[in-house]
């Protein structure tokens, strides 16, 4: 039997079907038959049911981990961003007791109530330990003497500091020199000093904010006794978030081609921190969308701990903003605000109607016409070619003469089409023309705007690289995660929107935060020599 194609199914009309005797009837039937078998086949696979890999799974379709598996508090204190969290054994044992208390509960010989998908990310309750086998020699030792007296402030010389540090730490610290870099073992000493006046001053390392989550042993603080150093930090961050580089193979990295062991657990600290640190960088960057003239919007599902997120883009020509987040107006306008009067540039989605300065993306509604215009029917093909025409027709016309006729033939050309189209028995062809009509100001704004764009490109763009990264990493796992996550990516990008390199900026940002100080802005680009 021959498999069907477009062309046969395009001559099975009504009228050939009613023509025929039942005996071929029934043939014909069989032949439809055995291709929607296939072609549902085809529709319902997915990575457990075929060698797709799970990246090609729909995200609308995944089962998200049922809650009853994990505790609430469990929940909370599984804290990592994207990876497992293995710091010492402290941070990890504070997943386990709620699940080993959880576990008798269940039937202990069901299925799945143990092994892949039940056991908590990290170091295991019980398991060894692993330390550092050698003791850190440091390359380096740098003193921190008080300057200042903290009782008189009168200045503290040389000649009034303690001979013996109070304290000290030991970080590995990135040094770049020429084309290299170099990861250095540092030891931070920390000096007394006696003022005249009779009182003794000490030097401290300094402390910033705390990232609390409820019922976590550990918290995150910015302070500046940690193992690793603002620059290394960075360039690990880096190889994260940017590099799209998972915990292990970071480790692997900083092992194999600098000789530096770091556990997963102090590798994940700090690109949590790093994100933490962004947090006021961000707070201003919302700021400064919420003062542009023109801003893309677009969204992508993304998974926290399983469970079905939006990761949101917002962005002005010099600035961009994620945020992770449901799918809603509410949380939409947490970052644009009510005060926002610019234009908006997005796609259909219903969370944007409300808001009426706003360009929809024609190359969405361009890409369904295309697909129309080689539809099976033969009255979805020729309408969906038309609308087609008409859409490209239009931009076309403005992009090359601009908008100088008063009767705007142009526009009304599309929307008789779309108003034919919308008495057509064919569900897309339908869907699509009332789509136009529904939205008509928004489609047709760039008419009297010729400065609005009239594709959502620049948000797509700007999304592509977190898409390739759900693909990797499935989400994140918490609240703060994609927080950090979500921080560090619009840092990077509105660095990388405006020319600079983000990398020495995080650096200061971490090192500021760590000392509990206000951190400086992105900078601005630099006006180019035209
Ligand atoms: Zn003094």
């Amino acid at each position: 039997m021959a498999q069907l194609d477009k062309a046969d199914l395009e001559q099975m009309t009504d009228d050939y079907l009613q023509s025929l005797e039942p005996e071929r009837l029934v043939t014909v039937a069989k032949n439809l038959r055995a291709l929607a078998v296939e072609q549902l086949e085809k529709l319902e696979e997915s990575s457990k049911t075929s060698s797709r890999p799970p990246s090609s799974d729909s995200p609308y379709q995944s089962t998200p981990k049922p809650d009853t598996e994990t505790s609430p508090v469990a929940a909370e204190a599984e804290s990592s961003v994207l990876a497992p969290s293995a710091e010492g054994s402290s941070e990890a044992g504070a997943v386990d007791p709620k699940s080993d208390e959880g576990a008798p509960s269940a039937p202990p010989s069901s299925p799945g109530s143990k092994g892949f998908g039940r056991r908590s990310a990290g170091k295991q309750r019980g398991a060894q330990g692993k330390w550092r086998d050698q003791p850190l020699k440091a390359e380096r030792t740098i003193p921190h003497y008080p300057e200042r007296c903290a009782a008189c402030d009168a200045p503290l010389g040389e000649e009034h500091r303690d001979a013996k540090p109070h304290g000290g730490y030991y970080q590995f610290e990135l040094n770049r020199q020429g084309q290299g870099f170099s990861i250095e073992c540092q030891l931070h000493h920390y000096y007394g000093a006696s003022c005249s006046c009779g009182h003794h001053s000490q030097a401290q390392p300094g402390q910033g904010e705390c990232s609390v989550v409820t019922g976590r042993k550990v918290q995150l603080q910015l302070q500046e006794q940690v193992l690793i150093g603002p620059m290394l930090a960075t360039f690990i961050a880096s190889l994260s978030v940017r590099y799209r580089l998972s915990r292990v193979k970071i480790q692997e990295f900083l092992w194999d081609w600098a000789g530096v062991a770091l556990s997963i657990g102090s590798l994940d600290r700090s690109i949590r921190e790093a994100g933490f640190a962004c947090r006021p960088v961000v707070e201003v960057l919302i700021e400064e969308l919420q003062t542009a003239e023109l801003l893309h919007l677009d969204e992508t599902p993304w998974y926290e701990s399983g469970r079905l997120c939006w990761l949101w883009v917002a962005l002005s020509a010099i600035s961009v903003v994620f945020f992770i987040g449901p799918r809603t107006k509410e949380r939409l306008l947490q970052v644009i605000s009510t005060a926002f009067v610019g234009w908006l540039v997005t796609d259909g989605y219903g969370a944007y109607r409300w808001y009426d300065h706003r360009q929809r993306c024609l190359a969405h509604l361009i890409r369904k016409a295309l697909a129309l215009s080689q539809a099976v029917d033969a009255e979805a093909r020729q309408l969906g070619q038309w609308l087609l025409e008409e859409m490209r027709e239009l931009i076309h016309a403005l992009a090359t003469a601009g908008h100088d006729d008063p009767d705007d033939p142009g526009t009304r050309r599309l929307q008789q089409v779309a108003l034919l189209a919308t008495a057509s028995e064919h569900p897309k062809l339908k869907a699509l023309a009332k789509e136009i009509l529904n939205d008509w100001q928004a489609v047709v704004a760039f008419v009297s705007h010729p400065h609005l764009p009239v594709t959502n490109n620049e948000a797509e763009r700007a999304l592509r690289h977190a898409v390739m990264a759900r693909h990797i990493t499935h989400g994140t796992r918490s609240a703060e995660g994609s927080e950090a996550y979500a921080a560090l990516l619009s840092v990077i990008e509105t660095c990388r929107r405006r020319n600079l390199s983000p990398w020495p900026y995080l650096a200061e940002v971490i090192a500021l935060r760590r000392k509990g100080l206000s951190v400086p802005p992105v900078p601005m680009p630099l006006p180019q020599a035209a």
